[in-house]
Parts: C-alpha cells; structure tokens; sequence
C-alpha cells in the first residue's frame, strides 16, 4: 500500500516541478512570496477602506471618478511593480553580446551633445558610434569589447584590474558584479530585495516610477483613513483599533518611501548611483576625486534627460572623466557660473 502512494506521490511531486519550478528553487521561493506579499498588503489597506468606511462607499456612488482615479493609481502602481521586477537591469555580458551581434546597439553621444555638454560644464560623454563597431568586428567579440572598454580607462590600466573574476569580462565604469543575480550589471545601483532584481542602467528609470506611485498611492490612502478616523471616531472603537494600526505601519511605509524618493532623484540628477555614493571612497576610480564633485554628470536637464528618454534597446557606456574635466567640475561657483546655469 506504502508502495503506489509513494509512486503517487512522488508523480504529483515531478509534475508540480515540472510545471512550477519556481516552487522548487530556494531564491525564486521567497521572490513570489514576497510578491504575494506585497499583493496582499495592497488588498488588505484598499479592502479594509471599502469594507469599513460607509462615507466613502457613499463618495463613491456620488462621485465615481474619485475612486476610479485611486483604483487606477492602485492597479497602476501594483503593475509597475511587476514591470520593473521582470525587467532586466542591464548585463554586461548582455551588452557585449548585443556588440557582436550588431554594429549600431551601443550608440554614444553624437558630437553636437559632447560639445554642448563639454562647453557647459566640461563633462565628457562617450562617443562610440556604429563604424567603430563595424571596424572592430573584424576582430573577436571578446577582443573588441576588451579594446572598447579599455579606452575608457586611463591610458596604460591593466585589464586585469577590470576584469570580473566571476564572469570573466572586462567591466566598463560604473558595472558591478552582482553576488545574487551572480552577474556583472552595468550602472550597478543596488540589488533590490523587495523587487527581486537588481537595479541597474536599464530599469533605474522604472524603478524610479515605481517609487513615485507607491509613494502617492500611499499618501492617498494615508488621507482616506485620517478621515474616516475623523468622521467616525465615536463608532464601533474595534474599527478605530485596526485603522489605527495599520495607520502607524502606513506612516513608517510613507516617511521610508518619500525619503527614497528623494534620494533616488538626487542621484538622477547628479547622474550617481547608490553605489558609487555610498563606496565612493572604495572605487579606485572615484578614490580621488573630490567629495562634492560629480564626476559623469553632464548637467541636471541633460542628466534628467538620458535618465528619462534612454532608449532601453541601446546599452550607454560611459568613460572616467580626464583630468581637466574633474578640475573644471571642481572649480568654486562665480556669479557669472550661476548666471550661465552652469549645473543645468
Ligand atoms: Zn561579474
Ligand atoms: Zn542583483
């Protein structure tokens, strides 16, 4: 009898395997958890709103468009954060793949932005267009991006030293080895527990978005519960209780996700990432360079604008900045500076 049930069993075990191996592997486990947690938290604070406040029940027969505007910013943020957890943050293998296969995926600024950003604020963007590519692929893939990536360094750096020991490819600046995704992430952010992925060059922007709806989603919702408190605060006092708890976990979630906000768009607008902020001190090629300095900002409304406008089929490298250009960028503020808007 011990006999067929194993055999049952273990069929049902291979089958779910077969059809979820999510189940089955450890990471990806507590990935979809904490996915279904985060579903779940959305539809508790929406579902205890709709089940206990009468008035808004009301509002809603009234005025339609006031909760299909919050229903909206719920589904809205909910999806956007399903869209950046499956977006890829931008690998460099990736990137050196899309080298080989084509000789146009890796564009760099054309020579009209590289003056205008040099002459404001003496930054330098790379410029690497197709022709180089073309020219490079007689050679190796391997080869190629290893001469590419190299002319971004100083003259005379070793490709040992930029070379990840774990995936074997040459890092451009600003990449990063990933010990959770186990890969090397060009514009290394941060590897993002809550999302599951990494944050990187190519879903930064994403993230960003989805940080802003969370943060309003919860605002708005922070407002609806003040004011049921307000209008029935002499109810049923197990109401208040449960509004109130999860009214304090509302606050903490708020004041976090505001100061992320912030944070995160001040490094948009200075072109940093986490990691360059929070390591400086430990990346070689930040080592030396001023505290207040910026080295890859190109100005605030260029910044703004590779930040946003990026295409995300294109793969941006970008070069250590020379010495003049760290001394320009160093350079105290005149009234004549200010006058020229020299950080926009
Ligand atoms: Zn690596
Ligand atoms: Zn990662």
């Amino acid at each position: 009898m011990v006999g067929p049930i194993k055999d049952a069993w273990n069929r049902v075990s291979d089958s779910c395997r077969y059809h979820f191996p999510c189940l089955f592997d450890p990471a990806r486990r507590s990935a979809m958890m904490l996915k279904v947690a985060l579903v779940a938290l959305h539809l508790i604070y929406a579902g205890v709103l709709f089940l206990l406040d009468e008035d808004l029940i009301q509002k809603t027969k009234e005025e339609p468009w006031y909760t299909s505007l919050y229903l909206l910013l719920f589904v809205a943020a909910l999806a956007q954060y399903f869209f950046t957890a499956g977006s890829s943050p931008g690998f460099v293998l990736d990137a050196m793949r899309v080298c080989d296969e084509s000789d146009a995926l890796i564009k760099r600024f054309n020579s009209e932005q590289r003056q205008s950003a040099s002459s404001n604020n003496g930054s330098l963007p790379v410029t690497v267009d197709g022709s180089q590519f073309h020219r490079n692929r007689l050679e190796s893939s391997t080869s190629s991006w290893t001469k590419l990536v190299m002319s971004m360094y100083p003259p005379g750096s070793s490709v040992r030293n930029w070379t990840c020991p774990f995936c074997n490819v040459v890092q451009p600046p600003r990449s990063k080895h990933c010990q959770d995704c186990d890969k090397c992430v060009l514009q290394f952010d941060h590897h993002c527990v809550w999302l599951g992925t990494c944050i990187g060059q190519r879903n930064h922007c994403r993230f960003w978005w989805y940080i802003l709806e969370e943060t309003v989603l919860c605002l708005w919702t922070e407002i609806l519960y003040i004011s049921y408190l307000k209008s029935n605060i002499l109810r049923a006092w197990w109401n208040d209780a449960i509004i109130i708890v999860l009214l304090i976990a509302l606050s903490f979630c708020l004041i976090f996700l505001l100061l992320l906000l912030l944070f995160h768009s001040y490094l948009v607008l200075t072109n940093q990432t986490t990691y360059e902020l929070v390591r400086r001190r430990r990346i070689p090629y930040l080592r030396e360079i001023p505290e207040r300095v910026y080295p890859f900002s190109n100005g605030i409304c260029q910044n703004v604008y590779n930040f946003c406008c990026a295409r995300s089929s294109l793969y941006y490298l970008e070069p250590l900045p020379r010495a003049h250009e760290i001394e320009a960028k160093a350079r105290p503020y005149t009234c004549l500076d200010i006058l020229r808007c020299r950080c926009c």
